[in-house]
């Protein structure tokens, strides 16, 4: 498999001499109904203005089934079934109940991972080795760490009192949609409080599996209560007079509007929002290692990642070496049907934001960028995006400095340390970068200079229910996660 090429160099042709037979995933053990209604006080019930919307397959553009719209009406349906069973129920069980509880909804979420692991893919496009391997896995481990910290929460703030809030609303977007749904309401039911989450238009479903999940672990009814709709939906969450406290992953545009809404109340609120994460690499990095760690940093789950690394910088002396490398790399990469074991790039989860990439890309174009697209082939329906890169950037550049949430990467060169930190920190966002190098030392030393909540060294995108994420600037506030995501859902007296 190995071609010389007119440079001498020794390149790998994977595109023209390696073939994969296909690999699907079965979708016979799943199960989906036609049509899901909204999940509050224990059962499914029919939205009050009867209006429903498709959730499509972003990979065939078929629709997968049709979804309840809630209303205001649905929304105060939902907050004060939260507020019987906080009354009533969930602040009167011992925290070790609390505890069992969440471990059932653990354990069956690991019985079904093959279920969940398949519509997550079909509902929102990402690889099923990711839905499978990464998504799935992480959500259990989730409820898991969070079971265990149910009876133990004077230990984890020692001195001090800590008390539920009451009521969080939760609202969650579209690119890890059963984990994020996961890192809300695992912490929230830990710490005592109840919930009313609103999963993503475009990727409802495993929400609503996992309302079949919550009855089946006989959690009190109206201790979760899954609305599903659009923006409006969310936003009569935020402003419901009896939530005490909206936790938001999403658009940082959004994210200033819910911020702008509660200032003034007395709703406590966190925020995980964008990022425009830089990813550095050093001369004395192992450079083969270095590759697979950009290829993971931008075309995880097609680049919908708030905590990408979407921004590489090179060090000048190894540029053309990791470039090409990663040119290479890239050309390898299959872009397909998310439910082919081979897949590494799925589809784009929805034709806005497969719109807001192009548009993205074309500016990278028009501003002077120099582009490079894998030459892959691609699927003739659904909503695709060659992996891309853009060299002869500058931080001007719109596509350096906004958030593309796409498999779309920039690449600039420094000279020193400080060239690269300077660089990685001009930009709003400040959730996460990495770092690859050698030398203990310059990862501190790096590291600590750069303004973002999570940092990375010699590895990208590894998450873990005990470790606290979240960021800083324009890339929100507080943390979930960890010891840390205790904090946003209590009162410590
Ligand atoms: P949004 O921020 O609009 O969506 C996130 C969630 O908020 C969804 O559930 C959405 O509902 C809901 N929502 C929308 N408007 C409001 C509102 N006014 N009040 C309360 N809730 C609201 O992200 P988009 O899906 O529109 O994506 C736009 C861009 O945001 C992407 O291109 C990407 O750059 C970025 N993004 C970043 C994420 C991150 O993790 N940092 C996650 C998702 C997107 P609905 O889905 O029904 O519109």
């Amino acid at each position: 498999m190995i071609e010389e090429k007119k440079t001498s160099k020794t390149r790998l042709d994977f595109q023209t001499k390696w073939e994969y037979s296909p690999a699907p995933e079965s979708t016979d053990h799943i199960q989906l109904k036609d049509q899901y209604n909204l999940f509050i006080n224990g059962k499914f019930v029919e939205p009050e203005e009867g209006r429903y919307f498709d959730s499509i397959n972003p990979a065939s553009e078929d629709k997968l089934a049709s979804v309840a719209m809630a209303t205001e009406a649905d929304v105060n349906k939902a907050v004060k079934a939260a507020r019987d069973a906080y009354n009533k129920i969930w602040s009167k069980i011992t925290a070790k109940d609390r505890g069992k509880y969440i471990f059932r909804i653990a354990r069956l979420i690991q019985e079904r991972a093959r279920e969940f692991a398949v519509i997550e893919s079909l509902d929102g496009g990402k690889p099923i080795r990711e839905s499978r391997d990464v998504d799935i896995p992480l959500v259990a481990a989730h409820f898991f760490y969070y079971a265990g910290w149910a009876d133990k929460l004077k230990y984890a703030f020692p001195g001090r009192d800590p008390k539920p809030l009451g009521v969080a609303g939760q609202i969650i977007p579209w690119n890890f949609p059963l984990l994020m749904a996961a890192w809300k309401i695992a912490p929230a039911l830990a710490t005592g409080n109840t919930v009313v989450i609103k999963p993503a238009e475009t990727t409802p479903l495993t929400a609503l599996k996992l309302a079949e999940i919550i009855q089946e672990a006989d959690l009190p009814p109206g201790v979760v209560n899954i609305i599903t709709g659009a923006g409006k939906t969310g936003e009569a969450l935020v402003k419901h007079a009896d939530v005490n406290k909206i936790a938001f992953t999403g658009s940082t545009e959004v994210g200033k509007i819910i911020q702008k809404t509660l200032a003034g109340t007395d709703k406590k609120y966190s925020l995980e929002l964008g990022g425009k994460g830089a990813n550095i690499i050093f001369e004395d990095a192992a450079i083969d290692q270095a590759v697979e760690g950009i290829i993971n940093a931008i075309f995880f789950n097609q680049g919908h990642v708030c905590c990408a690394g979407s921004r590489l910088f090179v060090q000048e002396s190894v540029a053309e070496e990791v470039i090409a490398k990663l040119k290479d790399r890239m050309g390898t990469l299959i872009v397909g049907d998310p439910l082919d074991k081979n897949t590494d790039i799925g589809a784009i989860n929805s034709k806005a934001q497969l719109d807001k990439i192009n548009e993205l890309i074309e500016s990278g174009i028009n501003e002077g960028g120099e582009i490079f697209q894998s030459g892959c082939d691609l699927p003739a329906h659904g909503y695709w995006c060659r992996p891309t890169l853009f060299q002869e950037v500058s931080q001007s550049h719109r596509i350096v400095q906004e958030e593309i949430f796409g498999p779309v990467l920039t690449i600039q060169t420094f000279r020193t340390p400080d060239e690269a930190i300077t660089k990685a920190n001009n930009t709003p966002y400040g959730l996460s970068g990495g770092i690859w190098t050698d030398k203990g030392s310059k990862i501190f030393n790096t590291g600590s200079k750069i303004r973002a909540g999570v940092m990375w060294s010699n590895t990208f995108n590894k998450f873990d229910a005990t470790s606290p994420f979240g960021g800083y600037k324009e890339s929100g506030m507080g943390r979930e996660g960890g010891l840390h995501g205790l904090l946003p859902y209590l009162e410590l007296k």
